[in-house]
């Protein structure tokens, strides 16, 4: 299948999952997610309108940026303490914000660079955290405390990987973010849903998709 394709049966997914929500699709946006894809097939999504791309790896994705400074990439994977400055050289959001330690490094660092980046606190509420990284429900405030209003790590919103097969799940991050939103007096946009439950994240809520294979096809790299 080609490039354009896949788009077209992913608009046709989104389209139909929120008809079934009763939601408008421009409401949803939808982040292709470009790990391990090589640059020729960004370059023909850059072609076909897109200009934000997902990135789970500090170095693949400053590699990218590197090569296509006028894009946008996303950062989505566990990001370790000696790669923060390069995460916002190269990065022009911070999706995997996952702990008080790193909030307060980013902030320096953004301010050492002079530079903006919006950030979103990756929660896990079903203990997968060794795995994929995220603060518990218990540890959010404390995160929520060190980011504090930071004009150059404005909080964007909650990015959730919720376990395979627990629609539930996208639920209980609707739920957190209605909390938050209202103790905080501010909105919260939610990312959540991947290319095999994007339509259970959009029926609960997801702001944002971020989405691999069903875009770009298998990963390569
Ligand atoms: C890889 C990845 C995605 C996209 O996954 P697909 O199943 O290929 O759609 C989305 N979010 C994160 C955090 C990822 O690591």
């Amino acid at each position: 299948m080609s490039l354009p394709q896949r788009i077209e049966g992913l608009r046709a997914r989104i389209q139909h999952a929120c008809e079934a929500a009763g939601r408008d699709p421009a409401t949803v946006e939808l982040l292709p997610v470009s790990k391990k894809q090589p640059l020729s097939l960004i370059r023909e999504a850059v072609g076909l309108g897109f200009t934000r791309f997902g990135e789970n790896y500090v170095q693949e994705g400053a590699e990218k940026a590197a090569a296509m400074p006028e894009l946008g990439f996303v950062l989505l994977g566990a990001l370790q303490r000696n790669k923060a400055k390069a995460a916002l050289q190269h990065f022009a959001e911070i999706q995997s914000l996952d702990r008080p330690e790193l909030a307060e490094r980013l902030r320096r660092l953004a301010e050492e660079l002079g530079v903006v980046r919006p950030a979103w606190i990756q929660v896990d509420l079903w203990d997968e955290a060794t795995k994929l990284g995220g603060c518990t429900e218990r540890d959010l405030p404390a995160l929520i405390d060190a980011l504090g209003d930071d004009a150059r790590l404005p909080l964007r919103g909650l990015m959730a990987i919720p376990p395979p097969d627990d629609d539930g799940a996208f639920l209980q991050m609707a739920t957190l973010r209605d909390r938050l939103q209202q103790g905080l007096g501010r909105a919260l946009r939610l990312s959540m849903g991947m290319s095999d439950d994007l339509e259970a994240a959009i029926a609960a809520g997801s702001d944002q998709i971020r989405i691999g294979t069903a875009f770009f096809g298998e990963r390569t790299r």
